[in-house]
């Protein structure tokens, strides 16, 4: 069987990462199983892309197809121009897109109308908003997928809605915490933990990168303002994504908690949410990570395509304004944690799994 697995931005590196290890122990146990790695270019900072690939042993993708920035539509359409190449140069037999970034969704529909096998890993999560880009990338990739990999009962139950096949759906658990296990014992604290004084549990994480927070410089100043008075004596540690960072530019904001750092590799800041007293976030993969590890998380949305992270795990969901995470934050003081568990099949096998169902469909 040849695999041809896409990847594009930061978040699918860190799945896809498992999946090739998986892939490999097959091979090496003598198992007719190949794959091609396709990064489509959609991240490309260093810092989003690279680091990624060498702290998680990822291999040298087989091809680049260097999209870079544009529009939803000019990304779109310049992934699915690129991957139509790339496939008819390299046929297949089945493509494995992971996510719902824009480069999960054009090279599923180009993969389908070249009548090659779609997979799609963490298929059926659903926010119900759509205006969000991913949850169209979601919709459209799974309406065209052949197999689905669910991280939930509840993904796969979405699925069934959809008219999928129930005998294509499978809930394997969540490839992005097999990440997680297989590198807790690697996780180091970044250069400036001592520089700032960092210690267990006197800091909080604070991560935005999503249109409904970031795009309104004004909103996104005050959510900021308002964030950096409500910790008290914590410090709040923001990497600082560069889509956020191009709309606040260099405008002094005069804050006194928030200290702004670098996106950062996977090991530095898995160290640092695992180290953190809490985490504010709008990152649908970190309140997938901090359910796992214990760690409060306050999800700056509406809504989330990850209701288990709340049901189960440490995940609240505050909505995009300060005075509500105000409220929700003085609670969590007031009366401690919630208690919290660890979602069925978390539990570091998911992409051992993917592989050996895919080896049975052929
Ligand atoms: N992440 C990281 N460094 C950072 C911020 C995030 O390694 O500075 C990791 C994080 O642990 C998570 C993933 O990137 O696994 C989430 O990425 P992002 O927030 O871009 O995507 P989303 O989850 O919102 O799709």
């Amino acid at each position: 069987m040849k695999i041809t697995i896409v990847a594009g931005a930061r978040p699918n590196f860190i799945k896809i990462a498992p999946i090739i290890k998986a892939i490999e122990k097959k091979q090496a146990e003598g198992a007719r199983i190949s794959y091609r790695l396709v990064h489509t270019g959609q991240h490309y900072d260093k810092n989003l892309s690279d680091t990624f690939f060498e702290e998680l042993n990822i291999p040298k993708p087989n091809a680049n197809l260097e999209v870079k920035s544009g529009s939803q539509s000019i990304q779109t359409a310049a992934i699915m121009v690129a991957f139509e190449q790339e496939l008819l140069q390299n046929p297949c037999d089945l493509v494995l897109v992971v996510g719902d970034v824009n480069s999960t969704m054009a090279c599923a529909i180009v993969a389908k109308k070249l009548n090659i096998k779609v997979t799609h890993v963490e298929a059926g999560i659903r926010s119900s908003d759509m205006t969000m880009p991913e949850e169209i990338n979601r919709i459209v990739t799974d309406s065209i997928t052949d197999y689905f990999f669910t991280t939930s009962t509840w993904a796969g139950e979405n699925l069934l809605k959809y008219g999928a096949d129930s005998s294509n759906i499978h809930f394997v658990g969540n490839v992005m915490i097999d990440t997680l296990y297989q590198n807790l014992d690697r996780i180091s604290a970044p250069f400036f933990w001592n520089e700032f004084n960092l210690e267990t549990k006197n800091y909080i994480i604070l991560t935005l990168h999503r249109p409904s927070n970031v795009d309104e410089e004004q909103s996104l100043i005050q959510l900021l303002q308002g964030i950096d008075k409500m910790v008290g004596d914590k410090k709040v540690i923001f990497p600082i994504h560069p889509r956020t960072k191009s709309i606040l530019g260099e405008t002094d904001l005069n804050l006194k908690n928030i200290l702004f750092v670098e996106p950062q590799g996977y090991l530095n800041f898995m160290f640092l949410i695992k180290n953190s007293f809490a985490v504010i976030t709008d990152s649908g993969g970190i309140s997938e990570e901090t359910t796992v590890l214990g760690i409060p998380c306050f999800t700056m949305r509406n809504n989330t395509e990850r209701p288990e992270t709340e049901t189960i795990g440490t995940n609240t969901l505050v909505g995009t304004s300060i005075d509500n995470l105000n409220k929700m934050f003085r609670d969590f003081l007031q009366n401690g944690p919630r208690k919290a568990g660890i979602p069925e099949l978390w539990d570091g096998n998911a992409s051992e799994r993917i592989i050996d169902i895919l080896l049975s469909k052929k």
